[in-house]
C-alpha cells in the first residue's frame, strides 16, 4: 500500500505504519493543511522521535494515529490491522493498546480525583477485575516512582509538574499498551526534571516492552531517546533516519538549521550556526514545490517548481530535498546538547 514519498518504509514488520496520511482542517479562512501526505513506520521496541517547529503537524500526526481527529486521507496500520476505517467501538478498544501522554500533565488529569483513583479509573476499560484494580494502581505508581500513601491520596494540583507527568505515565502504562505516543511530555517541565522523566520513559520502555513515538520541538530532547528521527516542516517529512546519522550528518537544510539553533552546552559559545529566519508560512497556503524553500539558504528555481521526493542518501537515512547537504557533518558540540541521561 506504500505510495509516493515512502521509500523509507520498512514493510510488514513495523508495529505502526502510516502511509500517505493527510489531515486537513476546514476553517472560515480556508483549509488548514496540517499534515500533507506523510509516511513513516516504527518497528516493535523502537523509539521514533518526531521533531519540527511549532505548527509543523506533529501533534496532528500523533492524534491521527489514535484517530482522535478526522483523517482526510491515508492509511494507518497498527499490528496486523488497518485502522483508518475502524469504527468508534473498535478504536476505543485499540486505544488501550495505543496510549498517549501530553505536554500539560496537570490539565490531563481529573482535578477532583486522587492519584490512586485516577489510575484505578483508567483500569475500568480493561479486563483487570475490580478487586485487583487498587493493587495494580499501587504497583504501577510504584514503578513510576510514586509509591506509598503519601502520593496515593493527593490531588493533581498538589503535585509538581514532574510528579503529575509520572501519574499520567502510570495511568497510561496501567493499561499495558504496546504503543506509547508522547506529545511534548517534558516541554513544560524544568530542565532538571526533564532528564528524570526521559530516564523514566527509557526504563519503562524495556520493562513494559513498549514501542514509542516521541514528539518534541527540541532536537536535543529527542536525541537521547530516539532510535530514528523524523523531521517535519509545514505538514511534510523533510528527513527520516537513524538518529545518529541524522544528528551527525543532517542532510536537509531544515534539519541543519534546527540543529544549529539548539543552544550549545557551553552558554558562552551561544549557538552553533545562524538562526532560522522568518516564521513558518501559513498552512492555509503552503509554498509550491518544497515547502521549506522560502526560508532555505540553498533554494533554487527547481525547489519552487517541483516537490522533492523522499530518497535514500545514506544507509538508513532519507531526505526530501533537491540539494541536500553532503559531507558537511554537524559540529561535535551538537551531540552534547541534550539533557543528560544517567
Ligand atoms: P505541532 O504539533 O507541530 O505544533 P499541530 O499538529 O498542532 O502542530 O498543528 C499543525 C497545524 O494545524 C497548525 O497550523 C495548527 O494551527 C493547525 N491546527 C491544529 N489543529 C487544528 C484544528 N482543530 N483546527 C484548525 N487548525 C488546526
Amino acid at each position: 500500500m506504500a505510495g509516493s514519498g515512502s521509500a523509507h518504509l520498512r514493510g510488514d514488520d513495523a508495529l505502526l505504519s502510516v502511509q500517505d496520511l493527510v489531515v486537513e482542517y476546514p476553517t472560515d479562512a480556508g483549509t488548514v493543511q496540517a499534515v500533507s501526505k506523510i509516511s513513516f513506520d516504527v518497528l516493535p521496541g523502537e523509539t521514533l522521535g518526531i521533531v519540527g517547529e511549532s505548527g509543523c503537524g506533529k501533534s496532528t500526526t500523533g492524534r491521527a494515529v489514535l484517530r482522535l481527529d478526522r483523517i482526510t486521507a491515508g492509511h494507518i496500520r497498527f499490528g496486523a490491522e488497518w485502522i483508518e476505517q475502524a469504527d468508534g467501538k473498535r478504536m476505543r478498544k485499540l486505544r488501550r493498546e495505543m496510549q498517549m501522554i501530553f505536554q500539560d500533565p496537570v490539565a490531563s488529569l481529573n482535578p477532583r480525583r486522587s492519584v490512586k483513583d485516577i489510575v484505578v479509573e483508567g483500569l475500568a476499560v480493561t479486563n483487570v477485575p475490580k478487586e485487583e484494580r487498587a493493587t495494580t494502581s499501587a504497583s504501577v505508581l510504584e514503578q513510576v516512582g510514586l509509591s506509598g500513601p503519601r502520593f496515593a491520596d493527593v490531588l493533581p494540583r498538589q503535585l509538581s509538574g514532574g510528579q503529575a507527568q509520572r501519574v499520567a505515565i502510570a495511568r497510561a502504562l496501567a493499561l499495558n499498551p504496546r504503543l506509547l505516543i508522547c506529545d511534548e511530555p517534558v516541554s513544560a517541565l524544568d530542565v532538571s526534571v526533564q532528564a528524570q522523566i526521559l530516564n523514566l520513559i527509557e526504563d519503562l520502555k524495556s520493562e513494559f516492552d513498549l514501542t514509542v513515538v516521541f514528539i518534541a520541538h527540541d532536537l536535543g530532547v529527542v536525541r537521547t531517546v530516539s532510535d530514528n528521527v523524523m523531521i517535519m516542516y509545514l505538514g511534510k517529512v523533510c528527513e527520516f533516519g537513524d538518529a545518529i546519522e541524522v544528528y551527525g550528518n543532517p542532510a536537509h537544510p531544515y534539519t541543519r538549521a534546527l540543529l544549529d539553533s539548539v543552544p550549545l552546552t557551553d552558554p558562552e559559545k551561544g549557538f552553533a550556526g545562524p538562526a532560522l529566519e522568518g516564521d513558518v508560512p501559513s498552512p492555509l497556503a503552503p509554498p509550491s514545490g518544497c515547502r521549506f524553500r522560502t526560508r532555505c539558504p540553498r533554494a533554487q528555481e527547481r525547489c519552487a517548481a517541483q516537490e522533492p521526493e523522499m530518497r535514500e542518501i545514506a544507509s538508513g537515512q532519507f531526505v526530501a530535498c533537491h540539494f541536500p547537504l553532503v559531507g558537511e557533518p554537524a559540529g561535535t558540540d551538537v551531540a552534547d546538547r541534550a539533557p543528560v541521561l544517567v
